[in-house]
């Protein structure tokens, strides 16, 4: 293994949810639902399947069906207007379009501002690309983590590139404002940057929080790459169909890496998915109202267990404190879990380079099953 990528060993996603397989624990570590999205989107693959469509190397941009739908959904909720054969660009699911976009955009040395605790494939991929990564702690504040903008403004160097920006935010939950993201692209535009935003979780906003693309604000359409996935949204994981939204020049930038990387992506679930972003409006409040019922039943139940829980805005994810268990160690309290309440759970130290801010948080997935979710609660305050 080359110097970049050693620091990395295994995804802590895998290596947790062997642990549950191995232990029969309940996963609430790796994100993803334990139902299957919609049926209709389902039979729309099967029925491209069968007629042949897809079957074949789908076109490297992905197939037009796909882009235009993609470029109606932006249109349709942000009012951004996107032009499908030079605007979009299909992925591997948004982990090929976060390493697609570092790839084609940073040059070795560059300096890359990362929302720390970060989603674990950014420190790979900015480091695969030779970048240097400059994390910027989100910290907790009352009962949400919260993004110092002064911090931010101060991470900004003469080497930097590129801010890396994820909202609706794994593993936190936190949804940045309209006037935090208004402030990052006046930082971006001032200085001159790139932004590449992860909003994989759009769809996921609770309470009186709202999603805003980066990309809406002014100054930001020609300098941002905004990502998003299926997996997400339609609770299709498995299916790694995901996509970038930038102006053309961006766009070309990021698929001259992405040709190398896969090529194109899985045929047959580009049309489904093309189906599925025209799904009525009833699908994506239905989808966000069952995830809310399921955040406050698991919330709940992590607050009767005793631990410290930061109410998510958003996403499918929890992150809890175990300080007033007596634990402080995330790392080990996540090892010994399965064992000691048949519970797996994600230390959130991983995603953190100032590993001691991250130590006494855990991160619980509740895209999960109601039943679970209370079975998963009632262990953890068994096994107090
Ligand atoms: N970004 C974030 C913030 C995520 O949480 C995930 C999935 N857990 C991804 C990217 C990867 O998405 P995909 O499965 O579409 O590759
Ligand atoms: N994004 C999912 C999570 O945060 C997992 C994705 C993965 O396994 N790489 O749990």
């Amino acid at each position: 293994l080359n110097r970049r990528l050693a620091e990395f060993g295994t995804t802590i996603f895998a290596e947790m949810s062997a642990l549950a397989l191995r232990t029969g624990a309940i996963n609430l570590g790796q994100g993803f639902p334990d139902t299957d999205g919609p049926k209709e989107v389902r039979e729309a693959a099967v029925r491209a399947l069968r007629d042949g469509r897809g079957n074949q190397y789908p076109p490297g941009p992905g197939i037009p069906e796909l882009r235009t739908a993609i470029a109606a959904h932006q249109q349709r909720r942000y009012g951004l207007s996107l032009d499908p054969d030079t605007e979009v660009l299909v992925t591997a699911g948004a982990t090929e379009a976060i390493a697609a976009a570092l790839l084609a955009l940073v040059e070795p040395g560059d300096e890359v501002i990362a929302l720390e605790p970060y989603y674990d494939s950014y420190a790979a991929c900015i480091a695969m690309a030779g970048g240097a990564r400059v994390p910027v702690t989100l910290r907790p504040d009352g009962s949400r983590f919260r993004l110092d903008l002064d911090e931010l403004r101060d991470a900004v160097t003469g080497r930097t590139r590129l801010l890396l920006i994820n909202t609706p935010h794994n593993p936190t939950g936190t949804v940045l404002t309209r006037e935090e993201l208004a402030t990052i692209a006046e930082l971006a535009v001032e200085r001159d940057l790139l932004v590449v935003t992860d909003e994989v979780y759009e769809h996921l906003v609770f309470d009186d929080a709202e999603h805003i693309p980066l990309a809406s604000f002014p100054g930001m359409r020609d300098r941002t790459v905004t990502i998003s996935s299926a997996g997400k949204t339609f609770s299709f994981t498995g299916w790694k169909v995901g996509w970038i939204t930038a102006s053309p020049e961006l766009v070309t930038a990021v698929r001259s890496a992405k040709q190398f990387l896969t090529y194109v992506s899985a045929g047959p679930f580009q049309y489904a998915v093309a189906e599925a972003l025209a799904l009525p409006e009833s699908y994506f409040t239905g989808f966000r109202a069952d995830m809310l019922a399921k955040r406050d039943v698991l919330a709940a139940g992590l607050e009767e267990a005793g631990l410290t829980v930061y109410r998510p805005s958003g996403t499918y994810f929890i992150t809890a404190d175990i300080r007033p268990l007596g634990e402080s160690d995330g790392i080990a309290f996540c090892r010994a879990l399965p064992d000691r309440a048949g519970v797996v759970a994600i230390p959130t130290a991983v995603f953190y380079d100032h590993r001691d801010m991250g130590a006494p948080f855990v991160r619980f997935a509740f895209c999960k099953q109601r039943h679970v979710l209370e079975e998963a609660a009632a262990r953890l305050k068994r096994a107090g």
